[in-house]
């Protein structure tokens, strides 16, 4: 018997990215997080849409471009409404969004926090399956010591025995599935 038990495990992250930028409350660079909030301005037909995002020491903000002077046509009312209202699901889209970050030349801090998620489905004998759906950067000794509640060293030795089957990345994020050597357990 495998003492590794295998099963498909989705990343969900708990918060969004934190940025370093240039503070002029404090003078220097400091730490911005999300506010989760995002502002709307509408200019006759056009719209521009910003995330908010404020500096940990002294609650300076900072707008992060999201959209910049979309047509009103191209937003539907539901969108609109979503914006409007700060829906989590879209703030942490956008908050989560790496091509963003780039876009407006933004440093991020650090890699959100998240939590492991055991889907319940099953995966082929000796596969661990993680789903990534934000494409965190995340080191897979650390959860795979997580899964299998192991200490980070063990980990380190197990992953060894395991290697990528497959991985690949759609709308849904990425996936990647890791097999473990069966002739050493
Ligand atoms: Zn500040």
């Amino acid at each position: 018997m495998n003492r590794y038990k295998v099963a498909e495990y989705e990343i969900i992250p708990t918060e969004t990215y934190k940025i370093l930028r240039n503070c002029s409350g404090c003078g220097g660079k400091t730490v911005f997080c999300s506010t989760d909030k995002v502002r709307v301005n509408s200019n006759g037909k056009q719209i521009d849409i910003w995330l908010i995002y404020q500096c940990t020491k002294c609650k300076h903000s900072y707008n992060l471009p999201i959209r910049s002077r979309i047509n009103k046509k191209h937003l539907s009312k539901a969108e609109y409404e979503a914006l409007l209202r700060n829906d989590r699901k879209m703030v942490f889209q956008y908050g989560l969004d790496r091509v963003l970050f780039q876009k407006n030349n933004v440093e991020i801090f650090e890699e959100p926090a998240y939590v492991l998620r055991n889907t319940g489905k099953d995966t082929e004998s000796d596969v661990i399956r993680f789903h990534n759906p934000y494409h965190l950067r995340i080191r897979y000794d650390k959860l795979i010591a997580e899964c299998f509640k192991i200490s980070r060293s063990e980990a380190k030795r197990v992953f060894n025995r395991f290697s990528v089957q497959r991985k690949y990345s759609d709308l849904q994020g990425t996936i990647i599935d890791w097999r473990i050597d069966c002739a050493e357990k």
